[in-house]
């Protein structure tokens, strides 16, 4: 397999044929990030890319699903897609999902026809990292979309009947920002009511415009029970008008919660209400293991 540079892909892809199709981040600006630093973003050679699918379809091992990296996938031209993802399928009869990650400009630079033409072909799932829901949180990290583009990529995403899984950022809005960032992404991911949705944790890398601000003093991280606060509020300002299961459950958490909304708000609500009133930090995962 070519595994060019750091690879990433979603906890819920552990088990999948991953295959790099692009190398970097279309977007790479994100101030938080420091995964594809100094990488230009490029679609491989699609020799080298069915080569790969050949030679992960004949390991043996029975993949179920199949994953596309690297960031933003999406952005390359559907006719290609849609080609890499009937090779996959040809190559391995048992794969039943292939997912990626898109950006919120990907998205909307596909027409809902196009869309639906890679649902089609097999695409079942994209990722879609959006951090916050706050306007003054998403031009303040870079992330290159605002809002109401959001929540138009979402529409078009689960129109085409792609699941839709979005990613979420506690901590990104500083101390400074932190009930605001957390009750307007709560919000958003109401208004957008993705399939899944899933809380991370900020950690500020060296290496990123985060951590200068952050060295500068510009930047405060919440504290731990900060950030528990902003999982109660997001979670209370989430109504959502389809089922979406919602997890914090990374390695970035200090407090895992998986609850299937709207059914159990009200039990995850208790849960983390119960943790803050203790006030007691061994309740949090520790600090040695967290990780990105
Ligand atoms: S967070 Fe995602 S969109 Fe932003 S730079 Fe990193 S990989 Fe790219």
């Amino acid at each position: 397999m070519e595994y060019i540079g750091n690879i990433i892909r979603p906890p819920s892809e552990s088990r999948s044929m991953i295959i790099q199709v692009t190398v970097g981040c279309s977007h790479n600006m994100c101030t938080f990030c420091g995964t594809y630093k100094g990488v230009d973003f490029r679609l491989k050679d699609i020799d080298v890319i069915k080569r790969d699918i050949d030679e992960a379809s004949g390991c043996g091992f029975p993949f179920e699903r199949a994953f596309l990296a690297d960031g933003d996938v999406l952005s390359i031209p559907a006719s290609v897609l849609i080609d890499i993802i009937s090779h996959i399928k040809k190559r391995n009869p048992g794969i039943q999902k292939v997912s990626l990650y898109g950006n919120t400009k990907s998205i909307l630079k596909k027409d809902v026809s196009e869309l639906k033409e890679l649902a089609g072909a097999g695409l079942t799932g994209l990722y879609h990292g959006i951090e916050s829901g706050n306007e003054e949180v998403l031009r303040r990290i870079k992330k290159g979309a605002l809002p109401r583009h959001m929540i138009r990529a979402a529409a078009k995403v689960i129109d085409a009947g792609i699941t839709l899984s979005q990613t979420v950022l506690l901590g990104i809005g500083g101390a400074e920002l932190s009930s605001r960032h957390a009750a307007d992404t709560g919000k958003i991911l109401g208004e957008m009511s993705p399939h899944f949705a899933s809380a991370l944790t900020v950690m500020v890398l060296p290496g990123t415009g985060l951590h200068e601000d952050f060295i500068k003093g510009k930047f405060v991280l919440p504290d731990k029970f900060q950030l528990i606060n902003e999982l109660k509020i997001l979670i209370e300002n989430m109504e959502v008008r389809r089922d979406c299961y919602f997890t914090s459950n990374h390695a970035s958490n200090y407090l895992p919660i998986k609850a299937r909304l709207p059914g159990e708000k009200e039990k995850a609500l208790a849960l983390i209400h119960s943790v803050i009133k203790s006030g007691n930090e061994g309740l949090l995962k520790p600090e040695y293991l967290r990780a990105l």
